[in-house]
């Protein structure tokens, strides 16, 4: 809730923390093997953790050991899974969810399939900006079909950027995990100095948003492209233990972290916002629900708390599935009222806007919407995102659906970062740079809102 910055739903925080250890026993039913210690659970703990609380899997690979254990579950029920087919659009009728269009990587062909629900846990949008730890898959598909269809997207403008990310020439973004950090990690600038102190009280244990800010001052004083993570001080076999994966990919990069200091800038890291859920995972369309960084249900708030998002997933995933099955018919959430509901603006059109493409994209999100921004940059880059949005071809292949879907994600957020004139959490403004009451409160964008 502190880290949320007065913006967590306190209801669904509650179901999350209630309903997350029965939904890790049912992790260990499905064979995750969690790292034990002389027997038990081993627990650590990242930013803002008060006490260690984070289980792990092969030492840093707890996704790829939940995602194997989960797929591997799928494939030993009859569910069809359809690979590289990209869904396009969702089909709705009298406020109903009735199916989905899809695109065949295979053939390229489109096919629609007809449905009771549809449950859409398509991640987040990290795609959008220059720097990310995010896979190429991960391009805001979900939020742009569901508001395509008449779904609600909300929190849209809180993007969190991780505030340690390798930063080697050539070498594609690498996360060091926060836990790095929550093991005795220290931050450096460019000079050695430790700087963490200086920003806050809890050093670097900050919540992310303040150490990525703090980085990024950081680098600019001492003109900089990157700060460095020290490890070098701690037990040798600690690191190397605690964290093979890493140790391993910065050896095979020439760097062996137990003795020399680690290179590492911010990148953006996790979309907070998404398509707006219920705490059953229900959008605005009835028969329509989304999980997982796709959705919204408001457990995170302005700035999540680091390894919430992994439990989220499975905790309001498996609500998802229990309301499926005992809604007969299912009711869903209603749409949103009053001042907090917007559509997208009409704007003038530009004279001349840069040529669209994805690097164009990426280096204006990153430039423009990322990690401080400035009232003067929004509207230049809402000014670009509207003519591009306004000149977007019908698209035939997977790359040119997800550019589009980009484009429209960038849009909602670039806007709802205008209309937030506040910092707050992992939305900062230097025009606006300080947290106003006036403002707790979520950003809802709707294609319909009459104004
Ligand atoms: C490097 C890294 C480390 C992380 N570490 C942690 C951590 O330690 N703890 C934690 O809690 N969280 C962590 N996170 C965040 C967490 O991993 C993600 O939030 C989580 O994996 C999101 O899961 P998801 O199922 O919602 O989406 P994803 O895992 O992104 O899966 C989305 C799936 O949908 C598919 N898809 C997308 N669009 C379409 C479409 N149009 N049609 C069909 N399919 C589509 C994609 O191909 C993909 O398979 C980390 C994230 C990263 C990138």
């Amino acid at each position: 809730m502190a880290a949320g910055a007065g913006l967590c739903d306190a209801e669904a925080v509650r179901i999350l923390t209630n309903e997350a250890a029965d939904c890790i026993a049912d992790l260990i039913k499905f064979r995750v093997p969690f790292d034990t210690l002389d027997g038990e659970i081993a627990l650590t703990r990242e930013a803002a953790h008060s006490v260690p609380r984070v289980m792990h899997a092969g030492g840093d690979a707890t996704g790829e050991h939940i995602e194997l254990a989960l797929s591997r579950q799928v494939r030993s029920t009859p569910i069809r899974v359809l690979e590289n087919c990209l869904a396009s659009d969702i089909l709705v009728q009298n406020d109903r969810v009735v199916g989905v269009r899809a695109l065949d990587g295979h053939t390229g062909s489109v096919e629609e399939y007809g449905c009771r629900f549809l449950i859409l846990a398509t991640g987040g949008a990290g795609k959008l900006f220059k720097y990310t730890t995010n896979s190429d898959v991960v391009t805001g598909d979900g939020i742009a079909l569901a508001f395509e269809a008449g779904a609600e997207i909300t929190d849209i403008e809180f993007f969190q950027f991780h505030p340690t990310v390798l930063r080697l020439p050539g070498v594609a973004p690498f996360l060091i995990s926060e836990a790095v950090r929550g093991e005795g990690g220290i931050l450096r600038n460019a000079e050695g100095r430790r700087f963490m102190p200086d920003y806050a009280a809890e050093a670097e244990l900050a919540t992310r948003d303040v150490v990525a800010r703090s980085i990024v001052y950081e680098m600019k004083k001492t003109g900089s492209d990157r700060v460095f993570l020290d490890v070098t001080h701690l037990p040798p076999r600690l690191v190397t233990t605690r964290f093979p994966h890493i140790y391993r990919f910065c050896l095979d990069h020439g760097l062996d972290i137990t003795r020399g200091l680690i290179p590492v800038a911010p990148a953006a890291h996790y979309l907070l916002g998404g398509v707006k859920v219920n705490s059953g995972g229900e959008t605005n369309i009835s028969g329509l629900f989304a999980a997982g960084e796709t959705a919204c249900a408001e457990v995170h708030g302005a700035n999540r708390l680091a390894s919430n998002s992994l439990l989220e997933s499975i905790v309001f995933g498996r609500r998802v599935v229990q309301r499926t099955e005992t809604a007969a018919s299912p009711g869903n959430g209603q749409p949103s009222t009053g001042a907090c509901a917007y559509s997208l603006p009409e704007r003038e059109p530009l004279a001349t806007a840069p040529p669209l493409n994805l690097s164009g994209l990426q280096s204006l999100m990153w430039d423009k919407v990322g990690i401080v921004r400035s009232g003067e940059g929004l509207q230049e880059a809402a000014g670009i995102l509207d003519s591009w949005h306004g000149l977007l071809s019908e698209p035939s292949d997977r790359l040119s659906y997800e550019l589009n879907n980009l484009v429209l994600c960038g849009r909602l957020m670039t806007e709802a970062a205008l209309l937030r004139k506040e910092s707050r959490g992992a939305h900062f403004r230097t025009d606006f740079p300080r947290t106003s009451p006036e403002w707790q409160r979520h950003i809802v964008f709707r294609k319909d809102v009459s104004s």
